[in-house]
């Protein structure tokens, strides 16, 4: 039995949008929450982990009938999907509805770990656009980290940021989406421990902090581009109150966005005649979600420094090395950090030095490898990307032998080539083994192995 729903949250929601009490109970009693993913497009596609349904307002995202070990199926790590709840997956008409995401993009995603609207907003960029993911909590770069690397993605840097730090850039992105840190009622079914974390004293701490965010982030959006906010709220104070001040506070047009009628979406409409949209568990296949679009009227456009410190080139020697492991239909721009050879795409690498001399940068385009004396070393971030070229060796191997790679296990691989091998499984790749007369070394990165058992 799911804890009882906290009487003060369903008292407050009551005349919202949408709300009816008995069904909202009612399913949330039941505990039944769908299980969906999104396919990475960048990769090849794969069998997906069981029977599928498209989501109605998604591209890339599905229904599965099952709730599969995700920990166990090698797809996963291999960056083919990502889990994400169906409801959040609507940010794709947020954006397509209020951006023309054909033409290139600078886009900031203020709170983005794990990732799952950043490998969402990256699926629809084009290639030559820009995405910063940004975290501002030290120990959750990291989630967010491993999933844009396993997303393997050239135009995505990744930083660990106050959102106040943005003010550096002003007027410097296209589109800002906050997808604020909130009370997490819409969460409730899936996540039952919650219920009794939920109080409305939170709800109050949760609606300052969302403001000073946006108050924050602002600044750095340039004239006419869009801002995106998000909840998994079902509060008032944190959805439609929170679009009224900003509305108030800054010269914010609403954008409205089309819905489709079987998509059971409510419209809602802050006092200021903002668009906002809720989405409850009792009305759709999906958790509990808000969501409203602004267009920034009171802005500027960015003016480039004139002093820049360019990021490092490659020498001759490092640019002959990775030629033979990335597939020549991928032009690039690269540089030299720490040692590391990375990849962006040419036409950002004066934004990586206007983002480099503002920002912590934890993560910067595809990190390719290093230079060593005699040998190029991959990173295991060049094998997760479509970059890597077809012709670098590969060992394929089946499910039993990926999960015992995937586990940082010893392999024993008959391969008769000595050096660096790509391992795949169902043609995904998984990373890199160095093969030696006996044996071959595991260079999956340690902190990512799996450590759960069949
Ligand atoms: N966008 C993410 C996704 O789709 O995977 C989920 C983001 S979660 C709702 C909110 C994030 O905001 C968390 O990662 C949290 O660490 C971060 N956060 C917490 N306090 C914050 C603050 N004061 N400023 C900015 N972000 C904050």
């Amino acid at each position: 039995m799911p804890p009882l729903l906290p009487n003060q949250l369903l008292f407050s929601l009551e005349g919202l949008p949408g709300f009816d009490a008995a069904a909202f109970a009612a399913v949330h009693a039941s505990g039944a929450a769908p299980t969906s993913i999104r396919i990475n497009p960048a990769k090849p596609p794969a069998t997906p982990p069981g029977k599928i349904t498209p989501i109605p307002w998604s591209t890339f995202g599905y229904y599965l009938d099952q709730r599969p070990s995700f920990t166990l199926d090698p797809h996963f790590h291999a960056g083919t999907y990502y889990v994400q709840e169906a409801s959040s997956m609507f940010l794709e008409q947020a954006l397509r509805q209020t951006i023309d995401l054909s033409k290139p993009q600078k886009v900031l995603d203020c709170c983005a770990a794990p990732g799952g609207k950043s490998t969402l907003i990256q699926s629809l960029l084009s290639p030559d656009s820009l995405l910063v993911s940004n975290e501002v909590i030290k120990s959750r770069v990291s989630i967010l980290q491993e999933n844009m690397i396993k997303w393997g993605a050239a135009n995505t840097v990744v930083t660990n940021n106050d959102p106040r730090d943005f003010q550096r850039l002003e007027n410097y992105f296209d589109i800002i989406v906050v997808d604020a840190p909130c009370s997490g009622s819409g969460l409730f079914r899936r996540e039952p421990d919650a219920i009794d974390e939920w109080s409305a004293a939170n709800v109050g701490l949760c609606w300052q902090r969302q403001q000073r965010i946006l108050a924050d982030c602002w600044p750095a959006l340039r004239q006419d581009g869009i801002l995106i906010y998000s909840t998994c709220s079902y509060s008032r104070e944190e959805d439609e109150d929170i679009l009224d001040w900003l509305m108030t506070e800054f010269d914010a047009a609403s954008c409205r966005l089309d819905l489709q009628p079987g998509w059971n979406i409510v419209e809602t409409t802050g006092k200021k005649g903002g668009d906002g949209y809720r989405f409850y568990p009792h009305r759709l296949e999906g958790e509990g979600f808000f969501i409203a679009a602004v267009r920034k009227q009171d802005g500027a456009t960015f003016s480039t420094p004139r002093r820049l410190n360019q990021p490092e080139k490659p020498g001759k020697k490092e640019q002959e090395m990775i030629r033979s492991w990335i597939s020549p239909a991928n032009p690039s721009g690269f540089f030299v950090h720490q040692e590391q050879i990375h990849a962006l795409p040419e036409s950002r690498l004066t934004d990586l030095a206007i983002l480099q001399s503002t920002l912590y940068l934890k993560e910067a385009g595809i990190t390719l490898g290093q230079a060593a004396a005699k040998d190029f070393i991959p990173h295991h971030h060049l094998a997760m990307s479509p970059m890597v070229d077809t012709g670098v060796p590969s060992l394929s191997v089946d499910r039993e032998q990926a999960l015992q790679y995937l586990r940082k296990e010893e392999l024993h691989p008959e391969t008769i080539h000595r050096g660096w091998v790509l391992v795949q499984y169902e043609g995904r790749n998984l990373g890199w083994i160095k093969t030696l007369p006996q044996r071959a070394n595991n260079y999956y990165p340690k902190e990512w192995r799996i450590l759960k058992r069949e």
